[in-house]
């Protein structure tokens, strides 16, 4: 069936001032202004009171942390001692704690406009074998398209590495578990639903070989790789002590300087760095909620786009931001960008611009970040009818600069996943009450 969604009030495209026609997962059709569908719909949605845009897509989080946030372990501190004070915490997380932790992080997401989120889920603790699966099941539970990553820490403690002992996994379990969980749900085809990629935590927390060998099997399987780089100066020295490089020679020797890589957070790059990552076409997940919370620096937001990089949006983990809301990082990049270039230099526009094409250039997609013929039918749609958006002029801009935090209505691949600010087939007050039980565990 073919649906028009009609005379929108604004709408982050060009050409679809009466709005677009949907038929299937697809957008079909856009319809200029003063024009009419080319061929009859079946059903119409009037967009009148919504201002739309292409659905929102989060490259970079930590669902499970949703359970410890504003944890008083970890509040008002460095990314070191947070990291050291929540870990042991993680590692007691079960099978049952952690589907609802990724059930409430999807719908948070969701309920802020984000259509498509890639999760970095690393740990495996003992009990914890299956995070993939159940990361796959509960994002297909709620329709949110997603790049769920398997993650990896393999170099403890003991091994001098970063996190303890009990909560990594030996890299032939790793490898062979990332070949399982490509196989069973990666899917390359555009319009997928699930993709998976390969994600070792950090080179704080993975050996040189265990980088090679997740940059060959991503090759091997056509699928992404992503990793926490250039996070903070610590991690910059450790390299250089460990292993006589920096970061980015270390991803460079591994295989990982393609447009198949997105990095995390992306701040302490040199310029013949950015120069480098932005000629090899490796994307850039700018976090800046957490950059901020944890005080790491701003990432070169404008260099990398300058350069050729793509940049993307992420709101990090639950536990560093503190909140999933992807309309919120949107505010956040636009107002930390500004303090670095500038009021002119970083615009609403750009800012929405990272968010959508530059998040799915992330992933490896060229068929989401778009409201165009022929690209899947991802919309975040917001009314501007809370007090804080009353007198605003420019609806785009207000989404911005107002800052609008709940999508009224969201669409994945064609259907309804939000409707009038509610999730569709989610007890939202059940799943909150379960949420807040789960997360009394890791008081
Ligand atoms: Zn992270």
């Amino acid at each position: 069936m073919r649906l028009w969604i009609k005379d929108p009030h604004a709408i982050l495209a060009e050409g679809a001032e009466r709005g677009r026609v949907i038929e299937g997962t697809r957008v079909v059709e856009l319809v200029g202004r003063g024009g009419s569908p080319s061929a009859p719909v079946g059903a119409t949605f009037d967009a009148a009171g919504h201002v739309v845009l292409p659905g929102l897509i989060n490259t970079h989080h930590h669902f499970y942390q949703t359970l410890t946030r504003a944890h008083p372990r970890a509040i008002n501190q460095d990314l070191l001692p947070w990291l050291a004070a929540l870990a042991p915490i993680w590692a007691r997380m079960k099978p049952a704690q952690l589907r609802i932790a990724m059930r409430l992080a999807l719908t948070e997401l969701m309920l802020s406009g984000c259509t498509t989120a890639a999760d970095h889920h690393y740990v495996f603790s003992p009990g914890l074998e299956n995070a993939i699966d159940i990361e796959v099941e509960e994002a297909r539970r709620l329709g949110m398209r997603m790049t769920v990553t398997r993650g990896s820490m393999s170099l403890s403690q003991k091994d001098g590495g970063l996190p303890p002992d009990d909560i990594v996994q030996d890299e032939e379990t790793i490898l062979a578990d990332s070949e399982r969980v490509l196989k069973l749900f990666h899917d390359p085809r555009p319009g997928a639903d699930i993709r998976i990629a390969i994600a070792p935590c950090s080179p704080f927390s993975v050996s040189r070989r265990l980088m090679a060998e997740s940059a060959a099997l991503a090759e091997r399987h056509d699928c992404q790789l992503h990793t926490h780089l250039c996070q903070t100066l610590e991690e910059e020295q450790f390299c250089i002590q460990t292993y006589g490089m920096r970061p980015v020679d270390l991803i460079e020797e591994a295989g990982w300087m393609s447009p198949r890589a997105w990095v995390a957070h992306g701040i302490h790059f040199n310029a013949q760095e950015i120069g480098r990552l932005g000629r090899a076409g490796v994307g850039i997940c700018h976090c800046p909620a957490a950059d901020m919370v944890l005080a790491l620096g701003i990432c070169p937001t404008k260099e990398l786009e300058a350069a050729g990089a793509p940049v993307g949006l992420g709101v990090d983990g639950s536990a560093s931001n503190d909140s999933s809301n992807i309309m919120e990082a949107v505010r956040h990049a636009l107002m930390i960008g500004r303090l670095r270039y500038g009021a002119s230099a970083v615009t609403h526009l750009d800012v929405l611009r990272w968010a959508t094409e530059g998040s799915a250039r992330c992933l490896g997609r060229g068929d989401i970040g778009r409201i165009a013929v022929g690209l899947e039918a991802d919309l975040a749609m917001f009314t501007l009818a809370e007090p804080r958006f009353s007198g605003a002029h420019d609806p785009i801009a207000a989404l911005v600069l107002c800052g609008a935090h709940r999508a009224d209505r969201v669409m994945v691949a064609g259907q309804w996943r939000v409707i009038d600010g509610a999730p569709v087939g989610v007890d939202l007050s059940g799943l909150l009450a379960e949420h807040r039980a789960a997360a009394q565990a890791f008081a």
